[in-house]
């Protein structure tokens, strides 16, 4: 179980507990610790910050006035970094943290959740400039009265009903994406996603080997060499770089150290040749999260 598991699942995988989406969290006073990582008072301010910030500007296709993680201002000049990389780890988890899932815990977490909302995506706006990119989904976005606060943004979200949520991160699967789940000042959990190289936490974390923005998922994906035929299917579906090809056995291999457990490969596996185990029943990573 990952440090969130511990501290706000009970030991528990942390995104299937109800309370983490209760909407008390969002009203309750934060922690004077809490304030200071986030500069807000309640996590409804904080969550209203990052719409405002991090979301409408891909609405609008818009600079943000502030930084959604902090509310410093966006034009303030770029200074010395002051934080350490563990620090700065630490005030994500505090803040805004993720971790990688794969469909089948996505879907329960849709059954979870009493609402459903696709946003544009803030990181693909702030990566590549495209506002039309509809990869991001808001969970319990009601309860903020984010639609009220932000008419102009309003027609621009889609609520979605479970089954058809279920049916759109199913084709995300299909096409690659890594579904994440995320913290608006945790353990409150505001948004499942689903990013590939344009989202801005992969970049700064996996790309450029960046302070980790999320957890590795809960699983490991092991290929079984009876089924596996070495077509080679899967191998274009890694975002992390896990899977190996050797040429002499006609296998595929995936390394354990370097598997997030998103299961994507095996979505492309027409030989349903790779599982997902539980992280823990595999020693040598079983406390490998970042
Ligand atoms: S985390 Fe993923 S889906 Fe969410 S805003 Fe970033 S890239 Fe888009
Ligand atoms: S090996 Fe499979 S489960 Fe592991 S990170 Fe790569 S695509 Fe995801
Ligand atoms: S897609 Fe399946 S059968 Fe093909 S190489 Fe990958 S694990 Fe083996």
């Amino acid at each position: 179980m990952c440090e969130y598991c511990i501290e706000h699942g009970e030991g528990q995988k942390w995104y299937l507990q109800m309370k983490n989406y209760a909407e008390d969290l969002l009203h309750e006073e934060l922690s004077p610790s809490q304030k200071g990582q986030a500069n807000t008072e309640t996590r409804l301010e904080w969550n209203q910050r990052f719409f405002q910030n991090f979301v409408s500007p891909a609405i609008g296709g818009l600079p943000a006035a502030q930084n959604y993680m902090t509310g410093a201002s966006a034009d303030a000049p770029p200074r010395a970094p002051q934080m350490t990389e563990d620090e700065i780890v630490a005030q994500r988890k505090v803040v805004h943290f993720g971790q990688v899932l794969p469909l089948e815990d996505a879907e329960q977490v849709l059954d979870l959740v009493d609402s459903i909302t696709r946003l544009p995506c803030g990181c693909r706006f702030l990566s590549i400039g495209k506002t039309d990119k509809r990869y991001c989904i808001g969970l319990g976005m009601d309860k903020w009265g984010i639609l009220g606060k932000y008419p102009d943004a309003a027609s621009s979200l889609e609520v979605l009903d479970r089954e058809e949520a279920k049916s759109i991160i199913q084709e995300y699967d299909e096409e690659g994406l890594v579904h994440t789940i995320w913290t608006g000042m945790a353990p409150y959990t505001v948004g499942l996603c689903n990013c590939d190289r344009d989202c801005m936490a992969y970049k700064g974390f996996i790309e450029k080997g960046g302070p980790a923005s999320f957890f590795r998922g809960e699983y490991v994906a092991q290929v079984d060499h009876d089924l596996c035929t070495g077509c080679k299917s899967c191998l274009t579906q890694c975002q992390f770089g896990a899977q190996f090809y050797s040429s002499a056995l006609e296998r595929v291999y995936i390394d354990p150290q370097r598997c997030f457990g998103c299961g994507l490969c095996r979505a492309a596996c027409p030989q349903d040749a790779i599982e997902l185990l539980p992280r823990e029943r595999l020693p040598e990573v079983a406390e490998l999260w970042l």
